[in-house]
């Protein structure tokens, strides 16, 4: 069994203690021993970051540009098989995975340009004959902390932009998904990343990411996962001092108004509330449907989820992976036990025999939007389907929750996606399409409970990851 260490300061740093990396489609198949770090570790990871940090806070923007390069050229050209590893260790199908490979190889390539593009502004100041200049530095060392639903994907959103810009970072890995993000440590280490630059400290959240948030070294938190986690980081952070960024849960909604195209409505709810096993903080979990369309939708969906086909995540037929542990998968049954309770029409949902975690995808039908199984995020192949009225009702009843992170809409009826789009509480709104943000070059994030703090991904994600300088400069 291969181990796999943490990267400190540019050295392979094995632990006293790993961590098996299991297949959640064939149990059997461990991926490898991951290391567990613990605080000494993010203690060295942080004196090696803060002492490569003026050498890379310095170094030309070109250097920058051609690490980020050369670290998306390598995962684009091995994109099939980081795809086959990401499908092992979370349990996408393999399509997903060299699709979510793809993204993170295209995020290093935008980023590396944007090493190149950072600049700032000159203004004439109110005195005369002074000049202002508007500049961004790097934050410093920045600690990311991630989830295992997209784990190559999310570590290259916060990494590469963070690098773009002239900060240090230290990436602590979801527990279940160490594996890509080893992957992003060792390519970026092959592709010239200087010592201490990039450090990887794999380890459970209690420890290792307990004191990245508390270390006095550490200059910011990019943090994405549970509602839970992130607001106990945000509030040491505050008491810390440190700026902070999170990317929470959602409860998704997804209205289909009677004018809708059905087969695109199906289609879009089908793909946002069931693929990636519905582990996606974007899923759509609450499908708002009004009473002119509602049965023919039922019917239609309900036969298109009794065909898909749940199974290991690297046979090419699979179209829905596994859960992503036994856990998660208990806490899936657990809600479908629940919204029957609540007086559901429960279509599906039950758990399948194999090596594997695997549970056919779940419709809650006739829910109300004030069941627990329509409000709490449930991260697994389970959707509810409301019934409204109208458009009226079906807008109150789509911002009637904590969450406020995606929103779509089926309608040909421009009037109805105009007016959705400008006034759902949400921070990314989809028209006839799934509820995934997909682009890799714009903003990605939420608003309500769903996020706190700047944007991810895209030209905003200079946001976080620069701090402001004003100068005034006279002759
Ligand atoms: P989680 O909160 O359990 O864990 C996320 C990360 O935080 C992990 O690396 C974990 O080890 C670490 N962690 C746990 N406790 C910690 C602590 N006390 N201090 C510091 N770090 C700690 O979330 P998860 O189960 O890995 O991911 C699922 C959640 O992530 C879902 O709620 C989902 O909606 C959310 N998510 C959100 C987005 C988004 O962009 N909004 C994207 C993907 C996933």
């Amino acid at each position: 069994m291969q181990n796999y260490d943490n990267l400190i300061g540019g050295k392979w740093v094995a632990e006293a203690e790993a961590m098996p990396n299991i297949n959640p489609s064939n149990t059997n198949d461990i991926l490898g021993n991951y290391a567990r770090g613990d605080a000494a570790s993010v203690d060295a990871a942080v004196e090696a970051a803060r002492a490569a940090l003026p050498g890379w806070a310095g170094a030309t923007p070109q250097l920058r540009h051609d690490v980020l390069e050369a670290t998306g050229a390598t995962i684009m050209a091995r994109k099939d098989e980081l795809g086959r590893l990401l499908s092992r260790e979370e349990g996408k199908t393999l399509a997903e995975g060299i699709g979510e490979v793809t993204r993170a190889a295209q995020l290093f390539k935008f980023f590396a340009g944007e090493a190149l593009r950072l600049g700032g502004e000159v203004l004439p100041s109110v005195r005369p004959g002074v000049e202002v200049m508007i500049e961004r530095e790097p934050v410093g060392v920045v600690g990311l902390i991630t989830p295992w639903n997209f784990p190559i994907a999310i570590p290259a959103w916060k990494a590469a932009p963070a690098l773009a810009y002239g900060n240090c970072v230290i990436l602590k890995p979801a527990e279940l998904t160490p594996g890509c993000a080893w992957e992003i440590a060792n390519i970026l280490k092959e592709s010239g990343c200087p010592d201490g630059v990039f450090n990887l400290v794999m380890g459970s959240g209690r420890t290792v990411g307990a004191q990245m948030v508390a270390h006095p070294g550490i200059d910011a938190i990019s943090f994405t996962g549970s509602v839970a986690t992130g607001r106990q980081i945000a509030v040491q952070c505050a008491e810390n001092g440190k700026k902070v960024q999170l990317e929470m849960g959602g409860k998704n909604p997804m209205v289909v108004l009677d004018d809708a195209d059905l087969d695109v409505a199906v289609g879009a709810s089908l793909n946002g509330a069931f693929f990636s096993t519905g582990q996606r903080c974007t899923a759509s979990s609450r499908l708002i449907v009004t009473a002119g369309i509602h049965d023919a939708f039922v019917e239609k969906l309900s036969a298109e989820v009794a065909k898909l086909k749940v199974g290991d995540a690297l046979d090419p037929e699979t179209q829905i992976g596994p859960v992503v542990d036994e856990r998660q998968l208990q806490q899936n049954l657990s809600y479908v036990d629940l919204a029957r309770s609540e007086g559901c029409e429960v279509i599906g949902g039950e758990a399948m025999d194999g090596q594997g975690f695997f549970q056919r995808p779940a419709l809650f039908v006739h829910a109300t939007n004030d069941m627990r199984s329509s409000r709490e995020e449930i991260f697994g192949p389970c959707a509810s389907v409301i019934r409204v009225a109208d458009y009226d009702e079906a807008l109150a009843v789509a911002n009637d929750t904590e969450f406020g992170l995606s929103a779509g809409i089926c309608t040909t009826s421009l009037k109805h996606a105009s007016h959705f789009r400008r006034h759902i509480q949400a921070g990314m709104v989809m028209v006839n399409l799934p509820t995934a943000g997909v682009d890799y070059h714009v903003p990605f994030g939420g608003r309500k409970g769903s996020s706190y703090g700047a944007k991810e991904q895209g030209t905003y994600a200079r946001e976080f990851y620069t701090q402001i300088k004003t100068s005034y400069i006279a002759p």
